[in-house]
């Protein structure tokens, strides 16, 4: 447990925990189980923050595939889409009843579920317009809303079985609050875009009050889904792929604003916090005790799948302090810390890989002008929605780098050409070197490149950052590039 490791300025003399679960944190009965015991354990703890159980964004995307699908081909079969309905719901029913919560709203959900998209089968195929990304957001919300009852359910059980607490054996009062409540976005379905204002007002208005913060001895614990959020007329989103992470981020934002109490943000998830590079790339990665806020938004921005990528966002500018630890493993301690005051000596600290990237290079400019020619080409990506990752740019010739993306069409390529030749490079992997100011390391660029002898290398990216060098190489190599890189920087 980390409660009470006395992090924070010394001002507080409490610190208050927001603590996050991810999908196999709550995977299965006994996963659920033993993350409940871990807010039981811990009176710091006042919000819970829970995925959907893992597995189920991504059948539920699936089914979201297979109804576009059936829409558009009415010759498409019904019946894996039934089959794959029936799977969902089975595969939480048996979670329902082996924790023993009959009771739990989740069955309400799980009936809401079932009842919408295989009743209204038959008549999907008449519907117009086709189904959207708002559809897709509103279907994936049932992971989060499901598992969210559950917890709900199961925390509210063993609250009253004391033997689970071996610390302040106190019941709690334990209540759900919708995210839709507290988290609110803009209308990019798919992948929408918080609104930091709104969350605060929101978190003092919904959120705070339930906590009844100022009677002496509170028990209660909220829990809220994480990746679903709402815009201001109510329409569920969502913050793209991993976004449980960032949901979790938001809300203590939110709360710190009215109560810096809540110093402390839990990331509870299957492995050992972050280690030097993905450990199941890796076999020799190693856990990292303690990370810069700095090196761990890179890492996590570059591609460490541990972290939603925008995750240490929202924190960067307050006193709040992460823990990212193993909720299978909760008693061994070796998490790892992310803090704002860390040893200073430049180092090479952990690895990245992110792959599916494309590098776009608009090279012998058509319409010459001394200024505007990036803001041209900046408008016209803003137009498509395109997100750029990396920008290298000379006298003749300008690569960005994205995450490789649906909105990267032959309109987008033609729109471009307008100013340029353009020639677009899939199927390459971003390998990122991440360290507290690593480009001040004596010859590093060198010392990469012995080790990348034998490669192709795409593109550098260095200089906008102190604490990462990036590079493009295939895709094919990524991970022999990743092992290579870790054997001689960091074992
Ligand atoms: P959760 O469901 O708990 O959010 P995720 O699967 O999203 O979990 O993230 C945890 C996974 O992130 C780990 O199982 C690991 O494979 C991967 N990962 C990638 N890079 C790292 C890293 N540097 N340190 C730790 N885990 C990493
Ligand atoms: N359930 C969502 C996903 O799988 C969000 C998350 O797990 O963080 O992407
Ligand atoms: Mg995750």
């Amino acid at each position: 447990m980390v409660a009470g490791i006395g992090i924070g300025t010394g001002i507080q003399t409490l610190t208050l925990t927001v603590a996050k679960f991810g999908g196999t944190s709550v995977g299965t009965a006994e996963a659920i189980i033993r993350s409940t015991k871990i807010v039981l354990n811990n009176p710091q703890i006042k919000v819970v923050i829970v995925s959907a159980t893992s597995g189920t964004t991504n059948a539920l995307a699936e089914l979201f595939d297979l109804l576009v699908n059936f829409q558009t081909n009415p010759k498409n079969p019904q019946s894996k889409i039934l089959k794959l309905i029936q799977e969902i719901k089975e595969k939480h029913l048996k979670i329902i009843e082996s924790i023993g919560i009959k009771e739990t709203n989740a069955i309400k959900i799980i009936e809401e579920f079932e009842q919408k998209y295989s009743q209204t089968l038959p008549s999907i195929q008449t519907l117009t317009p086709t189904l959207t990304l708002k559809d897709r957001d509103f279907l994936l919300s049932f992971g989060e809303r499901i598992s969210a009852a559950i917890f709900t359910s199961t925390l509210q059980k063993l609250t009253k079985e004391q033997e689970h607490v071996q610390v302040q054996k106190q019941e709690k009062k334990v209540k759900h609050l919708s995210a839709t409540k507290i988290v609110r976005t803009d209308e990019n379905f798919g992948e929408a875009n918080p609104d930091m204002l709104a969350i605060q007002e929101l978190t003092k208005e919904n959120l705070l009050p339930l906590l009844e913060l100022n009677t002496t001895e509170s028990t209660t614990v909220i829990v809220t889904e994480g990746f679903i959020a709402s815009t201001s007329s109510g329409e569920i989103t969502t913050l793209g792929r991993g976004g449980s992470d960032y949901s979790s981020a938001l809300i203590i934002r939110g709360l710190y604003q009215h109560d810096p109490r809540f110093n402390l943000l839990e990331i509870w998830t299957d492995v050992d916090g972050i280690s030097t590079t993905d450990p199941k790339l890796v076999k020799d990665a190693r856990n990292i005790r303690e990370l810069h806020l700095n090196e761990a938004a890179e890492l996590a921005f570059f591609g460490a799948k541990v972290l939603h990528p925008l995750t240490l966002i929202p924190l960067a500018d307050v006193d709040i302090n992460v823990y990212v630890g193993n909720s299978f493993k909760e008693q061994n301690q070796k998490g790892t810390f992310i803090r704002k005051n860390i040893d200073p000596t430049p180092l090479v600290r952990a690895l990245a890989l992110r792959n599916s990237q494309t590098i776009i290079t608009l090279s012998r400019v058509k319409k010459p002008t001394n200024y505007g020619f990036l803001a041209h080409v900046f408008s016209i990506l803003t137009k498509y929605k395109i997100s750029v990752d990396n920008v290298t740019t000379s006298e003749i010739s300008t690569s960005f780098t994205f995450y490789d993306n649906p909105n990267i069409t032959s309109d987008l390529i033609e729109e471009l050409s307008k100013y340029a030749n353009v020639k677009v490079e899939g199927n390459l992997s971003l390998v990122s070197l991440i360290g507290h100011k690593i480009v001040k390391i004596p010859d590093i660029l060198s010392s990469v490149f012995k080790v990348m002898e034998g490669y192709h290398i795409r593109a550098v990216f260095m200089g906008a950052s102190k604490n990462n060098i990036s590079f493009l190489i295939a895709e094919e190599h990524g991970v022999e590039v990743i092992n290579k890189l870790h054997a001689s920087f960091l074992v």
